[in-house]
């Protein structure tokens, strides 16, 4: 059996995040996604326990107390978390963890004791203009929301040097395909294999079998 992967990606807002974590999922159902918990509002279309666990402030900071959060961070005026209880649970059953997540977030999963077994991953926009093309055309927030997402992006950007890979996210379909080749090689990493020794121990009794 193989050792879940903990698969991180971040953007600035409106690089592809979603897109790409819809199509990696889409092409592997047994990759998990980590649903945060977030104390803002949700978006029309959201569902709660589906894109988030839509929470009061009070439940969040609770959660945060208890230790029940792999990661938390305030972005854009909200909070946002992770709850590590499901991410245990699919790691240690051999399935990967998709994250979703800004880079402070990042940052905390990989100085975590699970650091081995993340995989970090940031997509930059071709440029800033079709970044805020693809904010637009989302249409999914309104003019000040954009232009404060907008604002936030270059700080977002400035952490991409601390990411396993980076991808700029300019042909969807290229992107894609680079994404689902580091998953691929991250997945046969020696760490992610924990049966090795096993298979190492098979094959030197047979070596001195037939020697
Ligand atoms: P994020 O989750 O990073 O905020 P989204 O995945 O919501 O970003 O993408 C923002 C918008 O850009 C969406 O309308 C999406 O369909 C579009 N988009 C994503 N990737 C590309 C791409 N490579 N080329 C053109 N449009 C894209
Ligand atoms: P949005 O409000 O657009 O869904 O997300 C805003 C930002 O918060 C995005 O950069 C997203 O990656 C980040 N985010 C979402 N969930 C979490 C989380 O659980 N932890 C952290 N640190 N960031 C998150």
């Amino acid at each position: 059996m193989r050792r879940g992967l903990l698969i991180i990606l971040s953007s600035p807002s409106g690089a592809g995040k979603s897109t790409l974590a819809q199509r990696l999922r889409d092409w592997d159902a047994d990759i998990e996604f980590s649903v945060s918990a977030t104390t803002r509002a949700a978006r029309p279309g959201e569902l709660d326990g589906r894109e988030y666990h839509f929470v009061d402030e009070t439940a969040f900071k609770s959660q945060v107390t208890k230790g029940g959060m792999l990661e938390h961070a305030h972005v854009f005026g909200n909070f946002y978390g992770s709850p590590s209880g499901p991410v245990q649970d699919a790691i240690n059953a051999g399935r990967d963890v998709l994250f979703d997540i800004d880079w402070q977030g990042a940052q905390q999963i990989t100085n975590s004791a699970l650091s081995a077994h993340t995989l970090s991953i940031f997509l930059l926009p071709p440029s800033i203009r079709e970044l805020r093309n693809r904010l637009e055309k989302r249409a999914q927030d309104d003019a000040a929301t954009i232009a404060r997402r907008m604002d936030k992006s270059w700080d977002e950007i400035s952490h991409w040097g601390s990411y396993d890979y980076v991808l700029v996210n300019d042909d969807l379909d290229t992107t894609e395909a680079h994404l689902k080749t580091i998953v691929t090689a991250t997945r046969l990493r020696r760490s992610q294999q924990p049966g090795l020794t096993e298979h190492v121990r098979h094959l030197q009794s047979e070596f001195e079998r037939l020697s």
